[in-house]
């Protein structure tokens, strides 16, 4: 058995949040947090840049994703041709396109050994340096299995698309150490203790006010944790592969500009059920009404 790594999502340095934010919010407005909507819940809440900047999402336009791809340490073509083919799975129900390219690329992919799995979130890609990574992933070649591949690229790509992790359901939080995901969480990502256990720690289930009904214990961008904070010692890989939720979520985002999404009946049927905003608001944070639309609330 391979060790299994998990992701660690990449937090952009702080003093780059802000600017982020405003970037972010300049490519999709609806990336703007819902602060109409915090305010009625937290009267006298006055949130400044900085709580604004953390709250903002990362998607990229609700017109459509068209991304060139580069690689930092040149691969074989075969390699590249495979990682660009996992990437582009999520173009099966959503307007998405991963195209190679040498010059300036936006996603840069390095594979820097022992530096793990990561992505940026969305739209905070275009603050990284040309020189630097925006997605690593550890040591993969064409040996990788296939189900690595799908598992590992296809959530870092997730990521890259500005989809957060998933809630995990009461089973799998139970798993976790709550002292030492803390620790970790405050060490990987710079988060205050209230902030884990809101993230992390506080079960799909229990987070009505910000969360969903709706769990998707096997969603691609289910949380991946690692054995050193889970009680008994074993990763939590997460999802395997973009189920048929997740497909259904990315086509929300980004939908398609032809009649419907490419992904079969199922996805095509929960896309037309438009909710608030419809196809193109995301809507994580309210509260009420039907909750699927809510699944990716964090
Ligand atoms: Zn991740």
């Amino acid at each position: 058995m391979t060790k299994c790594i998990v992701c660690s999502p990449k937090p952009l340095p702080r003093e780059l949040w802000i600017k982020a934010a405003e970037s972010a919010i300049a490519i999709n407005p609806v990336n703007r947090p819902p602060v109409h909507r915090l305010t009625r819940v937290m009267p006298g809440f006055a949130p400044t840049k900085a709580h604004l900047s953390v709250l903002t999402t990362k998607y990229w336009g609700a017109k459509g994703v068209k991304l060139t791809v580069g690689f930092l340490d040149n691969p074989s073509a075969d390699l590249r041709k495979k990682i660009l083919a996992h990437m582009n799975a999520w173009s099966k129900t959503a307007n998405v396109a991963f195209v190679a390219s040498s010059v300036d690329p936006q996603v840069r992919i390095a594979r820097t050994p022992g530096d793990g799995y990561w992505s940026y979130l969305g739209t905070d890609v275009l603050q990284i340096e040309k020189s630097q990574p925006t997605m690593n992933l550890d040591s993969f070649t064409l040996a990788t299995p296939e189900a690595e591949y799908r598992r590992v690229v296809r959530h870092e790509t997730g990521h890259t698309l500005g989809f957060p992790h998933e809630h995990m359901r009461k089973t799998l939080v139970a798993k976790i150490d709550e002292e030492k995901a803390i620790e970790y969480f405050r060490r990987t990502q710079g988060w205050s203790p209230e902030q884990t256990r809101l993230q992390v720690l506080t079960p799909l289930e229990e987070g009505s006010l910000i969360g969903t009904a709706t769990a998707d214990d096997h969603s691609i961008m289910c949380y991946q944790i690692p054995g050193e904070i889970t009680k008994d010692g074993q990763p939590i890989p997460g999802g395997l592969d973009i189920d048929n939720w997740d497909y259904d979520f990315a086509a929300r985002i980004y939908p398609s500009s032809k009649s419907g999404p490419k992904g079969g009946k199922k996805a095509g049927k929960k896309v037309t059920k438009k909710r608030g905003g419809g196809a193109k608001s995301p809507t994580r944070k309210s509260s009420g009404k039907k909750s699927k639309a809510k699944r990716k609330s964090r």
